[in-house]
């Protein structure tokens, strides 16, 4: 017996763990769905769910469902699949996931490939009425939609994977192939490292980058609805309603990892959350009511890389580079990743005559 209780020799190729290396959104929602697929599932990761890393960008996102612009129609149904399970998750409030109103303005005429698709997924979708809104807007959109309050999902995952009978092991590797050395019976590994993929050796992704982010969280008791501004001055308010408050952001600044709180930023993310949701923003909110969140987001140039390789008898499924829209993509992503992994595994299973 290995010492993780495996006898590599003797485990039948549809018993072998499947090993996920990265534990953030995408590495355990992933988990999660082949758990329930009936797969056994290892996590290999440096930060665990409950972690507070500014490089465990899933600790720190706000966290709203919106839907993407500019993606494309198989992108478009991960996100669409995403909504689908997350407001499954919303009538359990443990999950940290809530249903709320939004409202999304928009500096421009909407492009045709905006985020107008998202009508066919979110529920009481109207254009608003010229009379609701500023006219320094070109439209306007009322609609729901899930908010996912981080610090309460990813505990909310990793209890859910113990209970599902999921593993997680807490190292950092210099590579895939030493995660293949942890879990030597295993044959089918998931890259979900996010950022991990820039250094890791047999990976090395130069389109990888990081994108700094910094939101300030602000207590108060009015967080039911979420706003968004779209265009060159963009904002959010986001809704945290189990922890009594509201993200205001945002700012992505690329190739930044400053830990450190940048008080200009502050002030112009109030400023502009004030300008987006003064029923909500006071211009100077009270020191006492507020606090910092930085983290950094896996950005990748060329959008998020979804793929399997076979390298040997070995098949690599990457997962990884969502920018600032991991949660947005999580569950449909990881829909997605359990029919790769049913594909290789069949070929391990059931070999071409
Ligand atoms: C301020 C901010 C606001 C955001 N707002 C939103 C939002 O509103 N909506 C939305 O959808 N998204 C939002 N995001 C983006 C979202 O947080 C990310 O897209 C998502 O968390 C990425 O998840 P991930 O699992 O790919 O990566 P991560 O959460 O970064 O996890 C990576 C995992 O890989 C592990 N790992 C990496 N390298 C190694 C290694 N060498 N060895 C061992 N382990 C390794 C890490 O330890 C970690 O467990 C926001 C992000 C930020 C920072």
């Amino acid at each position: 017996m290995g010492g993780h209780g495996f006898n590599e020799a003797n485990l039948p190729f549809a018993q072998r763990p499947i090993v996920i290396l990265g534990a953030g959104v995408i590495g355990c929602a992933t988990a999660r769905q082949l758990l329930q697929a009936g797969f056994s599932v290892k996590l290999v990761a440096e930060f665990l769910p409950g972690d507070q890393n500014i490089n465990y960008a899933s600790a720190w996102a706000g966290a709203a469902w919106h839907a993407a612009g500019g993606i494309n129609p198989d992108q478009r149904y991960i996100q669409a699949i995403t909504h689908r399970i997350l407001l499954q998750m919303a009538k359990n409030p443990e999950s940290g996931v809530s249903l709320v109103d939004a409202r999304e303005y928009l500096e421009q005429k909407p492009a045709p490939d905006s985020a107008i698709w998202g009508r066919t997924v979110v529920s009481k979708f109207r254009e608003m009425d010229q009379s609701e809104y500023s006219e320094e807007f070109h439209t306007a959109w009322a609609y729901e939609t899930l908010v996912i309050d981080p610090t309460r999902h990813m505990p909310y995952l990793r209890d859910e994977i113990i209970r599902l009978g999921g593993q997680f092991v807490r190292q950092r590797v210099l590579s895939l192939q030493e995660v293949f050395d942890i879990f030597p019976e295993s044959r089918i590994l998931i890259n979900a490292s996010g950022l991990g993929s820039k250094t890791l050796t047999d990976v090395m992704d130069p389109n990888c980058f990081p994108e700094r982010g910094q939101n300030v969280f602000l207590r108060t008791d009015q967080c039911h609805t979420m706003y968004f501004r779209n265009g060159q001055e963009y904002t959010y308010v986001i809704p945290r309603p189990l922890s009594g408050g509201v993200v205001l952001g945002g700012v992505k600044q690329q190739d930044d990892l400053s830990p450190d709180v940048d008080l200009d930023i502050v002030k112009d993310e109030i400023a502009r959350a004030h300008r987006l949701a003064p029923e909500i923003v006071p211009e100077h909110p009270s020191e006492a009511a507020i606090s910092h969140i930085i983290g950094i987001r896996s950005s990748r140039r060329g959008g998020y890389r979804l793929d399997a390789e076979k390298r040997g008898d070995q098949t690599i499924l990457s997962a990884y580079g969502f920018g600032g829209g991991g949660y947005s993509f999580s569950y449909g992503i990881a829909d997605t990743l359990v029919k790769m992994v049913e594909n290789s595994e069949r070929e391990g299973v059931i070999p071409a005559l």
